[in-house]
């Protein structure tokens, strides 16, 4: 079997162009733009790449931006004078403070003071409870990205037996509440799922990983997941996105495993294009519901 190709670049611009409407419906509507501002740290090369994607992207739908670039020697005290003072201005619907951090700044302590009603990545603990408890404000952006990935290609999850490999809070451990919960934005066909969670300790992998239905691979080793690990038919989501000397590489060995997957998603085109429109869509339910409140 070969499997069929989950195209994120395609379905991201699907819903980019329906995002726009949304946007352009919005602001006719309430006279309110919606804003994102990033805050950027020091001066890591790939961050500057994300943050210049997520500024170009909100361009595109119509949501303005704003970039706040601060040297590598800012301390913790500043940036969180920065957060807060981005917390109470009027115009600014999401905060995204793009990680990681310079190693002096502790991460959890700028991620807290995040406004959660402006907390368009849902870092905040509160934002993380609400997921739990299967009442989200927002859903944290990669794995929405693949919810509706799945969802908009037709794969449900109800019933299946997910495993996820990765326990990260920005990317495992959502994607395993999200999926585990008794229902989605989507709908409880995108929910409902058996999920197994995998990381570093979890004894032979290889024997778990076969028995998943929807195979999700979160873990920043390429081509980790290889194609003795998936059992025949299984869906495969490829979450990693690894710099080697080839190129962009994912989690997953996508030539050898195409060829047993039922759907497969490749890298890059596959899940990435989808976290930055999913921060779009975040950032205008977050206009929404300030605007609502009479805070926006
Ligand atoms: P992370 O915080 O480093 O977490 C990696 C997870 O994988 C950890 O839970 C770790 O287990 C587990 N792991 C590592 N090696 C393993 C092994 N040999 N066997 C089993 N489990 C193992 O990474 P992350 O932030 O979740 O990101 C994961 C990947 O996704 C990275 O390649 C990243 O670049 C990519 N990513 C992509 C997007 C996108 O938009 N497509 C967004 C976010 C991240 P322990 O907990 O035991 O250490």
């Amino acid at each position: 079997m070969t499997a069929t190709l989950l195209d994120g670049k395609q379905m991201a611009d699907k819903i980019r162009t329906e995002l726009t409407a949304e946007v352009t419906a919005f602001v006719a509507g309430s006279g309110v733009r919606p804003a994102l501002a990033a805050v950027l740290v020091g001066d890591f090369a790939p961050s500057e790449v994300y943050v210049r994607n997520k500024e170009k992207a909100c361009q595109r739908v119509g949501i303005s931006s704003q970039v706040h670039r601060l040297g590598g020697e800012t301390s913790e005290a500043e940036l969180l004078r920065l957060v807060d003072q981005l917390n109470q201005d009027r115009e600014i619907h999401g905060i995204l403070v793009q990680l990681p951090l310079p190693g002096h700044i502790r991460e959890s302590r700028v991620l807290d003071a995040i406004d959660p009603l402006k907390d368009v990545d849902a870092f905040h603990p509160e934002n993380v409870g609400l997921i739990a408890q299967g009442r989200p404000r927002y859903l944290p952006c990669t794995p929405h990205g693949v919810s509706q990935l799945l969802h908009r290609s037709g794969i449900t999850t109800r019933g299946k037996h997910a495993v996820i490999v990765g326990r990260s809070d920005i990317v495992g451990k959502p994607m395993a509440l999200m999926l585990m919960n008794r229902n989605s934005t989507l709908g409880p066909e995108g929910a409902n799922a058996t999920v197994t969670v995998c990381h570093t300790q979890t004894p032979d992998l290889a024997d778990v990983t076969r028995r998943a239905d929807l195979l999700i691979a979160a873990i920043g080793r390429p081509k980790f997941i290889t194609a003795s690990m998936v059992r025949p038919g299984a869906v495969v989501v490829d979450v990693g996105i690894n710099r080697t000397e080839a190129g962009l590489v994912g989690d997953v060995d996508f030539e050898a495993v195409k060829e047993l997957a039922s759907f497969i998603t490749p890298v890059p085109g596959g899940v990435g294009p989808l976290t930055v429109t999913m921060l779009l869509h975040n950032t205008l339910e977050a206009a929404k519901r300030q605007t609502a409140t009479g805070n926006g």
